[in-house]
């Protein structure tokens, strides 16, 4: 792409937002999300007529296409007499662009639109309906449009287990993923927080696991994760009939979406083994979250839930979960161990690796194929098997090497459960701190994939696990506008402009709104933790720090000199700031000479989701000798351990001119089992 082109127009675009309401404004193919692939801006402008016709020169557009052109806001119709606003050509033998990609030339007298296939002209109408605003704007800068994709796979994934989202939302998600350029929803349709899907053979799925007496999660969580049946007054959860999937996945194929549904196994099977618990290792419900591979009812279940699956959705892909997995009622149930004894398997990864290639071959026999998480590689699969890599990134390129297909969704780039922004001004979220900068930041090609096997890395996909996200607002808000930024790292060339793409993300936020859609304000964005974005200075920095406890090696931060360094922590935990320790703080600074101390101090997190919390009490002392200290502070914490946000609390005290070489931090933890602290710095001043 152009570059100078771009900022060249960026400066037009502000000066007629600035000046013109938006019926004088021309509409310009750089502001378009994602990034087409190229440009040639031309000098004259297109006035779109009051009503947009269509011509075929060549090829054919379905009835299907050409309802949904009539259908959408710039009500395309086929021309009658005179000349047409858009003509097509459809045609297998052009060059330069993918079967989903376009050429597209915007002159005085119309526009043209070339493509290999009618998803190619799909695409190129869904850049004129966003170009347009919805036909708000009419006069269209000229230009010559090359738009093609960098990966076939684009993907959003919709958790409809841990809460229930009605057909309407999903058929809403599919019209933004349409106008995004993407082409993959995958449907999270069973995990412990319900099933989603009728089996015939199994009513007790939608009877029983699909419902719970608590809707939100930390309620449910609270009393327990009891399943209720579906009349239980109250009951939270619930189903889709196999009409409205096939509705679904018809709606989807109309807007060239392909359905994935993913039915998880051996894990996160709580609510199947509460219903039918003769699945399960114990034969009993609320005990295991494991199917049992040893027994054959389980493959049973399986085979006959993947013929259900297989019936109502096309696609060619079945996701099979595989992630986590605990396998610990593996090891001493008789069931698993006269399997692994029968089939000469040593352990329980080989045993969930049985698990997964015994169901792969079975889902290959009916013609599709599997994707699983990553956990999918241990123990081996078949090569037909496609890697979804979300425990980084190591997984899928190992997946690559060894010739597998891999789709990429990273967990620090891709999920958007995480806050996109400062927590506290943020909904109750999982944790982290994942802004729209740092998923737009992503790059799914890395330097040491080996260029051979790239063409194994399909394209990248947006996931939101939605235990913290109760309401259809609420998702939106955690969608939109980061699955912007993943449509154009799946779409678009890979060369990164931030503020250009924040600029467009920004304009297209206020389309979205326009459409009824809740995306978060990107406008009033607060971002990182602002104490973390400057040095703080202080006497300590620099100083030695000595441990009686030391900090886990988990999250070191720096190592040694964290505490001294004189940065402070952001809202992510991780970022390499923060210190991290499961037993109490106690460590010394060492000044190096005696000094006047004045005020002792550290910001400490709190995260209930992460399992971090305040400590109850942080104790400073001093020292001139480094032997006999003197408590000079002590600092209580006055915040629930409850508390459902992130947020960081400052403990600090004055000190009365203290004179000491010696500073001692004692924090003691929340006395929660497997309660985390989380330090960043120790100011002394
Ligand atoms: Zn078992």
């Amino acid at each position: 792409m152009n570059r100078l082109i771009t900022v060249f127009l960026s400066s037009i675009f502000i000066c007629s937002t600035l000046v013109a309401g938006a019926s004088d404004s021309v509409a310009s193919v750089a502001d378009i999300i994602p990034r087409v692939t190229s440009f040639t801006i031309k000098d004259k402008v297109y006035e779109l007529p009051e009503a947009v016709t269509f011509k075929v020169k060549r090829g054919n557009l379905s009835s299907v296409f050409q309802e949904y052109m009539y259908a959408s806001s710039l009500h395309i119709t086929p021309v009658v007499k005179g000349t047409a606003a858009i003509t097509f050509a459809i045609s297998s033998d052009m060059t330069g662009v993918s079967t989903e990609g376009y050429i597209m030339d915007i002159t005085p007298k119309g526009i043209t639109i070339t493509a290999k296939t009618e998803t190619g002209a799909f695409y190129a109408v869904q850049s004129l309906l966003q170009l347009t605003h919805d036909g708000e704007v009419r006069r269209l800068q000229c230009a010559e449009v090359k738009d093609t994709p960098r990966f076939s796979y684009r993907g959003m994934h919709f958790d409809v287990s841990r809460h229930f989202r009605s057909v309407d939302f999903l058929k809403k998600q599919i019209d933004a993923m349409a106008q995004l350029k993407m082409n993959n929803m995958h449907l999270h349709l069973t995990d412990g927080a319900g099933w989603r899907m009728p089996v015939d053979a199994y009513p007790r799925l939608t009877q029983f696991a699909a419902w719970r007496p608590q809707r939100t999660w930390q309620d449910w969580r609270n009393a327990g994760t009891f399943y209720c049946e579906s009349d239980f007054p109250g009951a939270s959860g619930g189903f889709y009939s196999k009409d409205e999937l096939r509705e679904l996945v018809d709606y989807a194929s109309r807007r060239h979406i392909r359905v994935i549904p993913e039915i998880e196994m051996p894990g996160h099977s709580e609510e199947v083994l509460a219903a039918y618990p003769e699945l399960s290792c114990s034969g009993q419900p609320y005990k295991n979250s494991d199917f049992c591979p040893g027994k054959e009812a389980t493959f049973a279940f399986l085979e006959k839930v993947i013929d259900e699956v297989i019936d109502v959705f096309p696609s060619e892909y079945i996701h099979i979960g595989g992630d986590e997995a605990s396998k610990d009622a593996w090891k001493t149930c008789p069931d698993c161990q006269r399997r692994m004894k029968e089939e000469g398997i040593v352990d329980v990864d080989g045993l969930q690796s049985y698990l997964i290639k015994r169901m792969e071959k079975y889902i290959n026999s009916h013609g599709r194929q599997i994707i699983g998480w990553d956990e999918i590689l241990q123990g081996g699969v078949a090569p037909g098997a496609t890697v979804m890599s979300w425990r980084g990134t190591e997984g899928g390129k190992k997946a690559i090497a060894s010739g597998h297909d891999v789709i990429m969704t990273p967990g620090t780039y891709c999920y958007l459960d995480y806050s996109q922004d400062a927590p506290f001004r943020e909904p109750v979220s999982i944790g982290g701190y994942t802004p729209l900068k740092k998923v737009y930041g992503y790059e799914p090609v890395e330097a040491d994939m080996e260029s051979d096997k790239v063409s194994h890395l399909l394209g990248v996909q947006a996931n939101l696990w939605s235990e913290y996200v109760t309401e259809d607002s609420h998702a939106e808000h955690m969608y939109y506008p980061r699955a912007y930024a993943i449509a154009e790292i799946g779409w678009s060339t890979p060369e990164k402009d931030y503020e250009d793409f924040h600029r467009r993300s920004l304009a297209f936020n206020d389309l979205m709104q326009q459409r009824g859609y809740a995306p978060f304000d990107l406008k009033s964005e607060y971002g990182e933790r602002h104490e973390s974005l400057v040095p703080v200075t202080h006497k300590g920095v620099g100083a030695a720090v000595s441990y009686a406890l030391p900090y886990s090696e988990k999250y070191p931060g720096v190592g040694l000199s964290t505490l001294t360094d004189g940065k402070r922590g952001g809202w992510n935990n991780n970022d390499g700031r923060w210190q991290g320790t499961l037993t109490d703080v106690d460590c010394t600074v060492d000044l190096g000479q005696e000094k006047e101390i004045n005020y002792v101090g550290a910001a400490y997190m709190h995260s209930e989701g992460a399992w971090i919390h305040l400590p109850e009490e942080v104790v400073f002392s001093t020292s001139v000798n480094g032997v006999d200290f003197t408590p000079v502070a002590t600092v209580s914490c006055d915040i629930d351990p409850m508390y459902p946000k992130i947020i960081t609390k400052e403990y600090g005290a004055p000190v009365d001119g203290v004179r000491a070489r010696y500073v001692r931090m004692q924090a003691t933890k929340n006395p929660r089992p497997g309660s985390w602290l989380f330090t960043d710095e120790f100011i002394i001043n």
